[in-house]
């Protein structure tokens, strides 16, 4: 695994100098955006929100007004982009309405949306409030799942949003995002609420331009939070510390494995997280018995574990052309086999220390793995394996009250992206809508949110953590 670049190498030297003030001014000049500074942690946005329901097909329980008012967000109507609303501008043409204050947010439940028609009101809503927006922002639609819509036009129409909601991200500033939530038929205010909470809060920092399903809840056990026995791989360092942080924070209790020669950095993120550390190699063989052993001794025999974070992962880059066995076998045992034996092993419902029955599962895959990446075929197979490993558990479980999910990262500030050549973090860095890396604060925050008892209504679904990375958009 690599390590940090020496701070006095060509690429960190450079690094440096793209970092001054002269540096920041030279790459503004080339057309290298920086990025503005992003929102993050529980806190909602400061302004108020707007909302509206338009379509005609508005359902009567209101389920996005019904979670807004859950989350205790006060909400205003939005101002509508019509020619007899617009004012005139000798400069600049007609105006459509301006907010009195910038707005923290709009949210708009589009599940009755079944027209082309339609759409105009959805612009009309949009076009003020995009340029109302306060720094940091959101656009959330909520729209209907399109196997669930009758008709080629609403079926059409619901896509479409799709593809609105993806543009949309890469138009707002100031570190906004737009996303796009498909909420169920079925479900309701209780299934949506923690992905509404999630989406306007920082949490949601460098997620952008993604969709995602809502469905009904699978599971409405509600457990104290420091009941939860959640499990973290490859929690020593970079994002898989951030997570175990993440779960201490909201009360959960961690059991942080990593490999025996990380033992060190290891026991410390247990320590800092109150939890327990287990040194283990996840690829051996008894990986799996060995954390349900350690679950039960450390927890009781009638532990179980309440979620997982598969985040153990390697690169080792090269392109096909030079791929020798080793670099190749390495990356799929590590990234996508040992995952698999680990699933086999601990969803068997009657292991001491394996999956609660409800087990929340939450894979790391990565944009990698969505769009290709050069140099990158071991990683990309085995990142796409994860997402296999998501479609196919949702189906053969579809019985049982678990849920597993995946996120994919794209360019996250840690010690595996330190070691890229300086020019092409660079271009990683800047090619998103957000116009920087991410922290591995927001992969955590996703994978938490995922792993969420209140958030069990999200099954099989996958969601890119990467700022709306060109690569695979
Ligand atoms: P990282 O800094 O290299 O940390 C990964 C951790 O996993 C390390 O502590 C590593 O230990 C451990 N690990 C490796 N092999 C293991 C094994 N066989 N058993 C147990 N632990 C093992 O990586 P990261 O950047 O935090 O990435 C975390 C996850 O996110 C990975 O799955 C990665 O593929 C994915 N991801 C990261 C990015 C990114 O930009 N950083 C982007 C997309 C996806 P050693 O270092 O000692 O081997």
């Amino acid at each position: 695994m690599s390590r940090p670049a020496n701070p006095l190498s060509p690429d960190a030297l450079l690094e440096g100098l793209l970092s001054s003030p002269f540096g920041r001014s030279l790459a503004k000049q080339l057309g290298l955006p920086e990025g503005p500074r992003l929102r993050r942690g529980s806190g909602l946005p400061t302004g108020p929100v707007a909302y509206d329901a338009l379509g005609e097909a508005a359902r009567e329980d209101a389920p996005v007004l019904a979670a807004l008012v859950r989350l205790g967000v006060s909400t205003i109507r939005p101002l509508h982009d019509e020619p007899a609303t617009r004012t005139a501008d000798p400069d600049h043409g007609p105006q459509p309405p301006a907010y009195d204050a910038p707005l923290g947010g709009v949210v708009l439940d589009l599940t009755g949306v079944r027209s082309v028609a339609v759409l105009e009101s959805v612009r009309a809503v949009l076009r003020p409030a995009v340029r109302g927006l306060e720094a940091c922002g959101r656009v959330i639609l909520v729209g209907p799942v399109v196997e669930e819509v009758e008709g080629f036009e609403a079926k059409a129409v619901a896509r479409g949003l799709d593809g609105l909601v993806r543009s949309l991200g890469k138009e707002v500033r100031g570190g906004a995002t737009a996303n796009l939530v498909r909420l169920a038929a079925d479900a309701g205010a209780d299934d949506l609420a923690s992905t509404l909470d999630f989406l306007l809060s920082g949490r949601s920092a460098y997620v952008s331009g993604q969709a995602w399903l809502v469905g009904r809840r699978r599971s409405a056990a509600e457990r104290p939070e420091s009941r939860r026995i959640v499990v973290v791989t490859g929690a020593a360092r970079g994002i898989g510390a951030e997570i175990a942080r993440t779960f201490h924070r909201v009360g959960a209790t961690v059991v942080a494995v990593d490999v025996p020669r990380s033992g060190e950095a290891l026991g410390a993120v247990a320590n800092e997280v109150q939890g327990t550390a287990l040194q283990l190699d996840i690829t051996a063989p008894d990986a799996g018995h060995r954390i349900a052993e350690h679950v039960a001794e450390r927890y009781g025999e009638d532990a179980r574990i309440q979620a997982i974070a598969h985040n153990a992962g390697i690169t080792r880059d090269r392109m096909l052309a030079n791929m020798d066995e080793k670099r190749w076998a390495q990356v799929l045992d590590v990234n996508l086999a040992a995952q698999l034996r680990l699933n086999a092993v601990l969803l068997d419902p009657t292991l001491p220390g394996g999956y609660a029955e409800d087990v929340h599962i939450v894979a790391s895959a990565s944009t990698s793995g969505i769009a290709g990446n050069r140099g990158q075929t071991n990683y990309a197979t085995s990142k796409a394996g994860v997402i296999g490993i998501v479609l196919a558990l949702r189906e053969a479980y579809a019985d049982r009250p678990l849920t597993v999910n995946a996120v994919a990262p794209g360019f996250i500030e840690t010690d595996m992206t330190a070691a890229i050549p300086f020019v092409q973090k660079e271009m990683f860095r800047r090619m998103n809508s957000l116009h920087q890396g991410g922290r591995p604060i927001d992969v955590a925050e996703t994978i938490v949110y995922l792993a969420d008892p209140a958030t069990s209504g999200v099954n099989g679904q996958v969601i890119r953590v990467c700022g709306q990375a060109i690569v695979g958009a």
